[in-house]
């Protein structure tokens, strides 16, 4: 099969690679469509802490399940799914108290195992979701990102009435708006770059602008969610938290990246900061958000590009231009 390839930190190419063949409680999977996010781009250029290479990203994607390992009952040849992608061991401290997105073995596939930049990928079948009728097939890649938004207010908590602000309005940074502001959060956006602005009210966005000069909130926000994995970003973020708020990472920086902390600082405010990694619990309910129209998909997507023109797709999410970018791995 062809699958795009990232052989060495930095260095990648669409090659042609083994089928994968499914393991005892495994199905193969034929990739329909696969979303691309900063992640991808991290595995690609080796900053995403320590990775084996060669391996295949790609973690956001709907498929077809076209082959069954051995005692697989479910799902049936055919079946359209989503794929929680997260990989655990199922019996360390941290999966046994639920934390799976934690495991201490654990990963991802598109990450530590070869995920979905490729005709074929392998994956858990219970680790499988039929997508419903009521999602647009070529929405159902959204699953991924919207599960990771949905585990993050999880961790964040109740939000009603809480001065928000997002900052960053990619597909992310959108996503977690439209969830926020369904949570009762009043919801300031700050984006750099004002054409991905445009469509941040639709995701209910009170207000938006380039620069947080341009929005004064009394006294800083209740909650401040990064959604750029920007350390400059970050840094200012928190000087921009009220007293007594919350300020949750969910970009994903570079593995090295570092931020300035005073902990009198952290004392004087009572700040609470609050991580966010992957999915936890929230898959299958970012698939009903979604069934019950809950985000307006057509705003987030480009127009999906074949697996041949991987690199445009890439260069888009890197430079920030477009949104969610998606391949169709089925097509050269
Ligand atoms: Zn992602
Ligand atoms: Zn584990």
């Amino acid at each position: 099969m062809k699958a795009a390839v990232v052989t060495a930190p930095g260095d990648w190419a669409v090659l042609d690679v083994a089928d994968p063949v499914p393991g005892p409680g495994e199905v193969v999977v034929e990739v329909e469509r696969c979303g691309i996010c900063g992640t991808d781009l991290h595995v690609v250029d080796g900053d995403a802490g320590s990775l084996a290479y060669p391996v295949i990203p790609g973690h956001e994607f709907s498929a077809h399940v076209v082959a069954l390992g051995a005692g697989v009952t479910h799902p049936a040849l055919g079946t359209f799914v989503v794929v929680d992608p997260m990989v655990f061991c199922g019996h360390c401290v941290q999966c046994r108290s639920g934390w799976t997105n934690l495991c201490v073995t654990g990963g991802g596939l598109g990450t530590t195992a070869d995920g979905a930049f490729a005709r074929y990928v392998k994956v858990q079948a219970n680790q499988c979701e039929p997508v419903p009728e009521s999602v647009p097939a070529e929405w159902a890649p959204l699953t991924e990102p919207l599960s990771c938004v949905l585990h993050a207010l999880d961790r964040i908590g109740p939000v009603l009435g809480t001065d928000t602000l997002v900052i960053g309005a990619g597909p992310a940074g959108l996503m977690l708006t439209r969830m926020l502001s369904l949570g009762g959060a009043r919801v300031d956006v700050v984006e750099r770059r004002p054409e991905r602005l445009q469509s941040a009210p639709a995701f209910g966005a009170d207000r938006t602008a380039t620069s947080t000069d341009q929005l004064d909130r009394e006294r800083g926000w209740g909650l401040v969610v990064d959604a750029t994995g920007n350390a400059a970003a970050i840094q200012e973020g928190l000087s921009l938290v009220r007293r007594a708020g919350t300020f949750a990472v969910f970009g994903v920086s570079h593995a090295a990246a570092k931020v300035e902390i005073s902990p009198y600082d952290i004392f004087k405010r009572e700040l609470t900061i609050v991580g966010s990694n992957s999915v936890r619990h929230s898959f299958g309910r970012a698939l009903r958000a979604l069934a019950g129209g809950r985000v307006p998909g057509d705003k987030l997507l480009d127009e999906p590009v074949p697996l041949g023109e991987i690199a445009t797709a890439l260069r888009r999410t890197r430079d920030g231009s477009g949104l969610k970018a998606t391949v169709l791995p089925g097509t050269a």
